[in-house]
């Protein structure tokens, strides 16, 4: 029994040793990714329920490294953040965002205005000169400031409260949206967004995922939707998997919508043929 105690032990300690080896070695190539080019995006359409038109896509970054199966965001942006690599990887992708959403503009020239929404982490907006990234980014890809729209979570906004509403405050005077995401699985109290510098809040997936079934879940969807609109934000619903779900929040007075019923997320060329001309022209 000693000695199977002892084996377990050794095991546990090099299953630890493999893990740290790991992440070493995520963190080295995450170093490089940017420059090589291994970061790339995909764009899950946001769809306006009234009309059923594309008005905007959610860029979420993937890292496709050699000859290794690619990675999804929440296996290397916790890593990024702690690091500090969010930085170069946060510019990247605002960087590549910002053109392709030009880039779609001009391949339809007579499309409805779309946005480009980015996720951002609380370390980026932190960083001290995020606003000035932002506008240099912006004026680099000839981009309007009201072709992007900054994802930041309920968390962000409780950790350093006075900074974040300044540098939220300053995107906002640059004319550039800003939406809470995952809504209602934080701890905010509703007092806090009647103040706060945003545009939209976007209702968690794991609420939406319930509100056909679960009463509770309706309820807080409601309550949230609600609030949003008498705040003048605008509600918008994400992980829409099921016809039943999309009624549902449409009903309860969802503006937009996004999840996999709509369209998957999908690389760049995939969304424009989506981006219907404006019934104007
Ligand atoms: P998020 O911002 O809440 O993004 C939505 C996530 O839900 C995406 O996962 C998307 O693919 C997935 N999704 C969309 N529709 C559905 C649906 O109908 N059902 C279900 N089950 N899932 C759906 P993804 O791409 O793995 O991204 C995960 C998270 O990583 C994002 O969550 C976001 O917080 C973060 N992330 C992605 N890109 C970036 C980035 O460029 N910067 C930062 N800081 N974070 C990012
Ligand atoms: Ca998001
Ligand atoms: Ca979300
Ligand atoms: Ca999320």
């Amino acid at each position: 029994a000693k000695e199977r105690g002892h084996d377990r032990i050794a095991l546990v300690d090099g299953d630890r040793r493999d893990e740290t080896l790991r992440r070493l070695q995520l963190v080295d190539a995450l170093h490089h990714a940017v420059a090589r080019g291994e970061l790339r995006l995909e764009y899950q359409a946001v769809v306006e329920l009234d009309s059923g038109r594309v008005v905007g896509a959610e860029a979420l970054v993937r890292w496709q490294r050699p000859f290794e199966p690619p990675l999804g965001p929440s296996e290397f942006i916790p890593v990024a953040e702690e690091t500090g690599l969010i930085a170069p990887v946060g510019a990247w992708v605002l960087d590549e965002a910002l053109h392709q959403v030009v880039a779609w503009e001009r391949a339809r020239p007579a499309a409805a205005p779309l946005r480009v929404l980015v996720n951002v982490s609380a370390r980026q907006l932190d960083s001290g000169d995020f606003v000035e990234t932002v506008a240099g980014l912006l004026a680099s890809a000839g981009a309007r400031p009201e072709q992007l729209c900054l994802e930041v979570t309920e968390g962000v906004l409780q950790q350093q409260p006075d900074h974040t509403r300044t540098v939220l405050r300053d995107l906002r005077a640059l004319g550039v949206g800003i939406a809470i995401d995952d809504f209602g699985t934080g701890y905010s109290s509703l007092a806090e967004f009647r103040d706060l510098p945003i545009d939209a809040v976007k209702i968690d997936r794991r609420l939406v995922a319930g509100v056909e079934h679960d009463r509770r879940d309706a309820a807080v969807v409601s309550a949230a939707v609600r609030l949003a609109r008498d705040l003048d934000l605008e509600p918008h619903a994400e992980g829409v998997e099921t016809v039943a779900q999309q009624h549902r929040v449409h009903e309860l007075g969802c503006a937009l919508a996004q999840g996999y019923l709509l369209h998957r997320p999908a690389p760049p060329e995939e969304l424009l043929p989506l981006l219907a001309p404006d019934p104007t022209h």
